[in-house]
């Protein structure tokens, strides 16, 4: 069982912003549904965990290591699907999953090729691994981003409102997608749709102002909301 406990998380940016106020979190396998509206922290809080930024104070563990400080952690055991991924190039879908597998540190040429196929079927791409991703739809795009956040077997994934912009097949698509990686590994899912936080994720958590308001499972918190 993998858990991340972040604890007594604060951020606050140069302009006087508290985007993250004091939030301990844990988190178990299975969906995590991190639910608010714009400009509650969430992007904050996800930015911190996939180090793109330090927070001022507190902790955040996983199975022990130190998240903030571990950059191993952060290249092998942590993949993340940012709001609006978006380099799509002139390139095969199999050709960009590689070479970002590259950067990932998959350096054996037949490891790489198989983890690639396999993340390719995963997401249901395999098909279409020899098109431009550039002429890929929204939904199929939102998958191949997931397929890059899997790259190395991470054991947790996060995903910052995965599915504005797709129509409601696509979105469907890619929930059950999720539902199925998130039998596996951890899953942290930022969203502010109260519908798929319900859907979704075994737990939740509900953030406004960078504060954690309650948290707990989804049927039991949504029905007073
Ligand atoms: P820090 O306090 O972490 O140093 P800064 O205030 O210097 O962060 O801003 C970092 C970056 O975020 C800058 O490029 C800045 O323009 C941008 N930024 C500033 N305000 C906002 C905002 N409200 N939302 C998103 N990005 C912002
Ligand atoms: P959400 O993802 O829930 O919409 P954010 O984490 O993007 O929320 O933003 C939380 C608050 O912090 C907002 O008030 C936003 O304007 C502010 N903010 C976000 N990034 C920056 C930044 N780099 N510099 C200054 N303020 C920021």
């Amino acid at each position: 069982m993998n858990t991340l406990k972040i604890h007594n998380l604060k951020k606050t940016y140069s302009n006087g912003v508290k985007a993250i106020d004091n939030v301990s979190i844990e988190i178990q396998n299975g969906m995590f549904g991190l639910l608010g509206p714009n400009g509650a922290g969430k992007s904050s809080l996800m930015k911190t965990i996939v180090g793109l930024q330090k927070p001022d104070d507190g902790s955040i563990l996983f199975n022990d290591a130190d998240v903030i400080e571990d950059s191993e952690f952060l290249k092998k055991q942590l993949g993340f699907l940012p709001q609006y991924f978006g380099v799509y190039p002139k390139v095969s879908a199999f050709d960009l999953l590689s070479h970002l597998a590259i950067l990932k540190g998959v350096l054996n040429s037949n490891e790489r090729k198989n983890q690639v196929l396999a993340l390719l079927d995963k997401v249901n791409l395999y098909e279409h691994r020899k098109k431009n991703v550039h002429t890929f739809s929204g939904g199929m795009r939102q998958r191949f981003g997931i397929a890059q956040a899997l790259l190395g077997n991470p054991k947790i994934i996060i995903v910052d409102e995965p599915t504005a912009g797709l129509d409601p097949e696509e979105r469907n698509r890619f929930n059950s997608l999720l539902s199925e990686i998130g039998e596996d590994i951890i899953i942290i899912l930022s969203t502010h749709l109260v519908e798929d936080v319900h859907n979704l994720c075994s737990k939740m958590a509900i953030i406004n102002k960078g504060n954690i308001l309650i948290q707990g499972s989804p049927t039991d918190l949504i029905k007073e909301l």
